[in-house]
């Protein structure tokens, strides 16, 4: 038995290209607005992380909509920790006893690019360049703008997958307070690229995440399948030297890399200029007490829950996310009953996530006098 009703999803990037699947293949009308362009036409114009570690919580979650093998053909391996100490030899920690336990690192662009043709294929209709501006619930319209498009449309309910800076959550706090907090880190990140070696090679080993660990900053390194590498260094906003304060230009972040991290200079030839051009990235972890405005709209992924990074666990929650809200939604349910059902089986779990990932970043900035405890606690983060 099919419902009638629509579900408009704002928001086309991993969990809602993931939702928008999931529940079109259970026989749902789905809607989906996107404020950016179709990344196939446009190239992805994504602003955060470039590549993501995807983990078997997350990989479980593609498998139940059918796109984990398109995903996987992208996915690079990653064994366990190549970790690099300060002068010392690069060493690999496994994650488990062999490739049955590993992590993938996936191209954020390509994750989208493949989760949105799965959407399609399963029947979603997809608008782009469609921005949530304004909900009026009582109405039941919202306002979607785009280039030389403002439009009033009727939705049946609608779920918010539009990241932790949710329009939606917004509208939805006009009506009812979430208890919504955002606590910020006094860590931001910076991306910096490895690029191909002589004849296209990966310049370092592929099947491993690497981590240059230095206490209360360090730089990490996932492979991409165009034999690239992305960068992260993590490092607080202020204070003494290093911060981004301090570390403020290209040839001051050049002076930190040839005494922190020697190895990775000569592999990022671009250093000085991908420093100076790309943005430093806010870390924070959004609180809500409730998820949903009864019948009318739920949030899910980042817009719920963002949480640091210190886990490799945002999207891979958010993918949980989605199955979790697929499963509650069977036709001719009431709305209202299966948000609430969703919100309470999710919330526990996300909240322990976002936890942990805080917990270890916490431990880490408190103890930074103790060198043995900080480098510990940095190669347990991922
Ligand atoms: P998003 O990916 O942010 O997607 C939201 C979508 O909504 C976007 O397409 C956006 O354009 C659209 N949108 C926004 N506003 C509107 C609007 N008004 N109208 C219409 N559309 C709108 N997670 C992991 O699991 N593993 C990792 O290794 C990892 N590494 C990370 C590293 C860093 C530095 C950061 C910052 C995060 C990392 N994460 C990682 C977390 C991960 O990026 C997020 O948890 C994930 O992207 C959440 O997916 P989402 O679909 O909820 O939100």
């Amino acid at each position: 038995m099919s419902d009638p009703r629509t579900i408009t999803i704002i928001g086309a990037g991993l969990a809602g290209t993931l939702l928008a699947t999931l529940l079109a293949q259970r026989g749902w009308t789905v809607e989906v607005f996107e404020r950016r362009g179709d990344p196939r036409m446009h190239g992805y114009a994504g602003g955060r992380s470039i590549n993501l570690a995807l983990a078997e919580r997350g990989l479980h979650a593609l498998r139940q909509a059918g796109a984990d093998l398109g995903v996987m053909q992208q996915a690079v391996m990653m064994r366990g920790r190549m970790v690099h100490p300060l002068g010392g030899t690069p060493e690999l920690q496994r994650y488990g006893r062999d490739d049955s336990e590993v992590i993938w690192s996936i191209n954020r662009g390509e994750l989208n690019i493949v989760l949105i043709e799965a959407a399609e294929a399963a029947g979603a209709t997809l608008h782009f360049d469609r921005r949530l501006e304004d909900v009026d619930f009582a109405a039941g319209t919202m306002r979607v703008l785009g280039e030389g498009h403002d439009e009033r449309r009727a939705f049946d309910t609608l779920v918010g997958a539009d990241g932790a800076g949710s329009t939606l959550r917004a509208r939805m706090m006009r009506m009812q307070d979430l208890g919504e907090r955002t606590e910020w880190l006094d860590h931001g990140y910076k991306e910096l690229e490895i690029p191909p070696g002589p004849g296209g090679a990966f310049r370092i080993e592929p099947n491993a995440l690497h981590i240059w660990p230095r206490g209360h900053y360090m730089c990490i390194a996932l492979p991409n399948d165009e034999r690239t590498f992305t960068v992260t260094l993590f490092m607080p906003h202020e204070g003494p030297y290093p911060s981004f304060a301090t570390v403020d230009d290209g040839p001051a972040a050049r002076a930190l890399f040839e005494a922190q991290f020697a190895d990775a200079v000569p592999l990022i030839p671009m250093l000085e200029e991908d420093y100076e051009r790309n943005p430093t990235g806010m870390l924070g972890t959004l609180y809500l007490d409730r998820w949903h405005l009864d019948g009318r709209a739920v949030l899910l992924g980042d817009a719920a829950h963002a949480m640091v990074p210190f886990h490799g666990q945002g999207m891979n929650c958010a993918f949980e996310d989605c199955v979790a809200l697929a499963d509650r939604l069977a036709p001719g349910v009431e709305f209202a009953d299966a948000y609430a059902a969703f919100a309470a089986e999710r919330m526990p779990d996300a909240a322990a996530i976002q936890h942990m990932a805080l917990e270890n970043y916490i431990e880490m900035r408190d103890r930074v006098d103790d060198h043995d405890y900080r480098l510990q606690r940095a190669l347990e983060l991922l």
